[in-house]
């Protein structure tokens, strides 16, 4: 099948990898020449331009830009590609992305493969990274059947996990295991930052270990990451925050009340419910 891929960065260049070693022809567009070459010289795509005419030819296009060029390239496409062609996402928010790209492109079925690393980039890039782990499908009720047997039959080989779910639901879902976590672990290092006394601080940021680089990780990271999640995926992102906030209140007022029979029952239902969410 002739692939296109709009986008050479780390999800772009490990989607090439694998689906050029399933024998596929992969054609890469990407801004920059020397993005081209890199890509040409690691084997990740059969051919790479800067123009997105080279795709005229392909029977299906992953789009691995960042969110917010993701439409405007759609838009780009829908005049270089036969109609027949389906394009596909990767972006990490559905709603934002699926219903106006619908719009443009009827072909559309947008996708989000839960996998990734923490750095970015070509240079990250790695065979494998998509296998066992989850491929998010968000087809409207509109999508065209054939386009997302075909989309979902690209994750199948690539030996993901398919799950097909409505771009809100999607959203719903990430905000929680994904777009919370950085907001909480973000706040955890500001409100470490208000410590008055510059003796107490100075010896928090000694003593700090494992624990704290477990909840800091996710944000203390990239903060485009995190500006992507407030901005695209507002009003989940909010909703997970405000049940956030009403939680988190709980246990204070537990604490405050020296209530540890609540306080108990609460910390050994968290404990019991994690394994619901990680091995
Ligand atoms: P990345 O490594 O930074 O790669 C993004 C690529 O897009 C870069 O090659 C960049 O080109 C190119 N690009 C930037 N702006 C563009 C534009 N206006 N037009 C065309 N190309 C443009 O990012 P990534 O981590 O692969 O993320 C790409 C997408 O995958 C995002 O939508 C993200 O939500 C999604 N995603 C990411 C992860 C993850 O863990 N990283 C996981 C799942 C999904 P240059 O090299 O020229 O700057």
């Amino acid at each position: 099948m002739k692939i296109g891929i709009v986008g050479l960065g780390l999800i772009g260049g490990c989607l090439g990898l694998d689906l050029r070693q399933l024998g596929h022809t992969v054609l890469g567009v990407a801004r920059r020449p020397e993005t081209c070459s890199e890509a040409l010289r690691r084997g990740i795509v059969d051919r790479a331009t800067s123009e997105l005419a080279l795709l005229e030819l392909a029977e299906v296009v992953f789009i691995c830009t960042p969110i917010a060029a993701i439409v405007p390239t759609v838009k780009a496409l829908a005049a270089v590609l036969p109609a027949s062609a389906v394009i596909t996402d990767v972006g990490s928010v559905k709603t934002a992305i699926a219903v106006p790209a619908a719009q443009l492109w009827p072909n559309f079925v947008g996708g989000h493969p839960m996998s990734g690393k923490s750095e970015a980039g070509l240079a990250a890039a790695e065979a494998g990274i998509f296998s066992c782990r989850p491929y998010v499908l968000t087809p409207l009720a509109e999508t065209p059947p054939a386009a997302v047997a075909l989309v979902a039959d690209l994750a199948e080989q690539l030996r993901s996990e398919l799950c097909c779910c409505s771009p809100l639901a999607h959203d719903r879902a990430v905000a929680w295991i994904s777009h919370l976590p950085v907001m909480v672990s973000a706040g955890l290092i500001q409100a470490c930052l208000n410590e008055p006394d510059p003796t107490i601080a100075h010896l928090a940021q000694r003593l700090a270990s494992s624990g704290f680089r477990d909840t800091s990780r996710v944000g203390g990271g990239n903060p485009e990451l995190g500006m992507m999640m407030a901005r695209y995926n507002r009003e989940p992102l909010l909703r997970s925050l405000y049940h956030y906030q009403a939680a988190f209140g709980q246990l204070i007022q537990q604490i405050e009340n020296e209530d540890w029979q609540a306080l108990a029952t609460q910390l050994a239902a968290a404990a019991a419910a994690r394994q619901d969410f990680v091995d």
